[in-house]
């Protein structure tokens, strides 16, 4: 804003004191005008005593003596005075002794002054005699023409006037320049100097004092102003670190520091931008950890919260120079990278990402080994928005967990309807048990030193109304996944024991029952409990319940899998190591867990063909087992040749559809009854 000099403060000074200055002015004038005025009358007064005092003794000589010609005298005497138009010497009623007049003094100033003096002033003495003859003799009259007067009294106000508005005007302009000195020119200084404040720092340039000014007023507004500009900088300062933290809130996620959703969608979104321009496909990875919530129960939520940092440091270090990590909530991280020409690049990516993972973490003084699933989508061929790319890769990645662990998926269009039936489905297995849409089938276990039935495997079954036989595999890792299963694990065990019961009851006394147990329902304090209370109740003898675990599932957790088997083998069950070989167990691990049978995966039995590798790791495992005293069964026979080659290497038991499909209790039932007659093989 600029100041225009007629706006300026000491213009309105010098306005205002002007005015006043020439009003005050012609009113003392004025005043000074009415006094001459008054004094000019005064003067003609005594003007015209101080004439007949000089002319009033030779007057009265004249008209003592009756002289006419020195009363002639008199008057030319008289009339010496500009100012005398008349003057006699005489006695009245008498004829004068002498006497003058002249026509009045025609003067440009007399219309003024004529109504304030009077045209003329007519005084007169009378003449008398000395003493001791003091008589009487006449008058001496004269008449002023007070013209001149007036002229002297119009110079004199003109002169008063003139000057007193010199003076009011001289006195209006020193009070200007003592205005304009004092008070604009450090004003407008200020002002000079507020307007290059930088109103983003405020206090980054301090308004200078004005030298002299210290102590006044305008020192005092330079002070407040200095005072009030910082104060202004640190309510800003607060203000930018309140809006800078509440953006980080908003933006970034509180216990990694990544950026959370939100942040990535926005930057996803120009990621995208970007490599539609430049023809490159962007890959999309959802990383979910396979069993967080195991850790937070088992650890604490403070210690879940350390490991999620450290994966979110080893991430980070895996993320590309152009590529975004983020995490999306919960135990789920998300990764983008661009700039990918062919998908098995997304693929090494992947796979590097959960090598990393790999590597155990220490947590209370415990390494703990992490798996985790990543589901990927390739722009543009999955999608071309962030939404969808980031939807579907956490679907891959939910259905990924639910088939193979610790692996990577690609999303196929498959995969939403999968993802559909799949919510459907968990739905469905919430209600199935209350329900009673569960059945158990049972599977022969054969005894080759025996050569009959001494046990059975219970494998449950979910008979679904509309789409029929669900098949376990695919609803048991759901269950898993939603709690489920411990209610589900529950009932199975029951409904096992209780069949156990009554095939006990009917006579098959030696028979054994296996159950199978998933890795949640292992970890679950209340297991041993359970299963000893189950023995009681249906007077189950010593070694006739047997619980399956599997590999995989122990490894995830040596120490964790020790406590839990112990206690539930001190609970009166049987452990058997369930798809033995297709973990990664190692021979001191097997030794220090307490475990009572081996189950060989029917993976290796399949394929059994002499000098094949399977064989190898069939007659490996079979040593082994043998070696540190477990019972060794083998499952999935299907041939003949299969199970001669098992004998022929010393495996105890064998189980599949060789022997028997699973079946339900009726149908096993009867199988028991036949061999019950049979003489077993191995005494014939
Ligand atoms: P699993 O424990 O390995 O059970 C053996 C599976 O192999 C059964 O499949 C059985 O029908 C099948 N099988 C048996 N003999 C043969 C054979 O000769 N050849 C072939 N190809 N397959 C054979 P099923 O019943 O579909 O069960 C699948 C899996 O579901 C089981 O694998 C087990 O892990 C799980 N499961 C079944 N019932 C339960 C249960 O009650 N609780 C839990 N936690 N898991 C269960
Ligand atoms: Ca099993
Ligand atoms: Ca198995």
């Amino acid at each position: 804003m600029k100041l225009e000099l007629r706006n300026s403060l000491s213009r309105k000074l010098l306005r205002v004191v002007l005015l006043s200055a020439i009003g005050v002015g012609v009113l003392l004038s004025c005043a000074q005008i009415v006094y001459d005025a008054f004094t000019t009358r005064q003067l003609i007064v005594s003007d015209a005593q101080r004439i007949l005092r000089m002319s009033a003794d030779p007057s009265t000589q004249a008209i003592y003596s009756l002289d006419r010609e020195m009363g002639a005298q008199v008057m030319e005497g008289l009339f010496q005075h500009e100012s005398i138009s008349y003057a006699s010497i005489g006695h009245e009623g008498e004829e004068l002794l002498a006497s003058k007049s002249r026509p009045p003094l025609s003067l440009p100033t007399r219309w003024l002054t004529d109504p304030i003096l009077g045209a003329e002033q007519r005084f007169s003495t009378p003449l008398i005699g000395r003493p001791p003859y003091s008589e009487y003799y006449g008058d001496l009259t004269i008449t002023l023409d007070t013209g001149l007067y007036g002229k002297g009294f119009v110079v004199d106000s003109i002169v008063i006037f003139v000057v007193g508005t010199l003076r009011a005007l001289a006195m209006g302009f020193a009070l200007y320049a003592i205005y304009q000195w004092l008070l604009t020119r450090p004003l407008t200084r200020l002002i000079g100097e507020l307007v290059q404040v930088n109103p983003d720092r405020p206090s980054e340039r301090k308004l200078p004092m004005p030298v002299g000014h210290e102590r006044n007023e305008l020192g005092l507004l330079v002070n407040t102003t200095n005072e009030l500009l910082g104060s202004i900088e640190r309510n800003m300062q607060l203000r930018r670190e309140a809006e800078s933290s509440l953006e980080r809130m908003t933006h970034y996620d509180f216990l990694t520091g990544l950026p959370n959703r939100q942040q990535l969608q926005d930057q996803l979104t120009e990621i995208l931008e970007d490599a539609a321009r430049s023809q490159r496909h962007v890959a999309v990875l959802c990383l979910g950890l396979d069993d967080f919530k195991g850790i937070n129960e088992q650890f604490s939520y403070q210690i879940g919260d350390r490991l999620l940092i450290t994966i979110a440091d080893r991430l980070r270090a895996q993320t590309g120079r152009l590529g975004v990590l983020a995490r999306l909530g919960g135990d789920q991280f998300a990764l983008i990278q661009p700039g990918i020409e062919q998908p098995y690049e997304a693929a090494e990516l992947a796979q590097r990402v959960l090598d990393t993972l790999e590597a155990p973490i220490v947590l209370d003084d415990k390494p703990v080994r992490l798996r985790a699933t990543v589901g990927i989508t390739l722009s543009p061929d999955d999608g071309d928005s962030c939404e969808k790319l980031l939807q579907k890769a956490e679907h891959t990645m939910t259905l990924a967990k639910t088939r193979s662990r610790s692996r990577y998926q690609f999303y196929v269009a498959s995969i939403d309807t999968e993802m559909r039936q799949r919510r459907e489905l968990e739905k469905d297995l919430g209600e199935a048990l209350d329900k009673a849409q569960f059945h158990l089938v049972y599977q022969p276990q054969f005894d080759y030193g025996l050569g009959r039935i001494t046990g059975v495997e219970a494998l449950i079954r979910w008979q679904h109304p509309e789409r029929g036989m669900v098949p376990p595999d695919r609803f048991i890792p759901l269950a898993e996944q939603n709690g489920s299963i411990l209610a589900i694990g529950e009932w199975v065990l029951g409904q096992a024991c209780r069949q156990l019961r009554e095939w006990h009851d009917q006579g098959f006394t030696s028979l054994r029952m296996a159950v199978n147990l998933s890795t949640v329902q292992l970890h679950h304090a209340e297991l041993p409990r359970v299963v000893s209370n189950l023995i009681q109740i249906y007077r189950l003898p010593a070694g006739s319940l047997e619980v399956e675990v599997t590999e995989t599932g122990l490894m995830e957790d040596i120490d964790l899998a020790m406590q839990s088997l112990n206690s539930l083998r001190r609970s009166g069950a049987l452990i058997a190591i369930d798809d033995f070989g297709t973990g990664y167990s190692s021979l001191s691990y097997l030794k220090s867990l307490p475990l009572d049978k081996i189950k060989i995966d029917k993976s290796f039995v399949q394929d059994l063909r002499e000098d094949d590798g399977d064989a190898t790791i069939v007659r490996a495992i079979i040593q082994m087992g043998k070696s540190l005293g477990m019972q060794v069964i083998a499952e999935g026979v299907e041939t003949r040749e299969q199970e001669a080659y098992l004998i022929a290497q010393g495996c105890n038991e064998g189980q599949g559809y060789y022997y028997s499909r699973p079946v339900p209790a009726r149908d096993l039932a009867v199988l028991l009854a036949q061999q019950g007659t049979e003489i077993p093989a191995a005494l014939s």
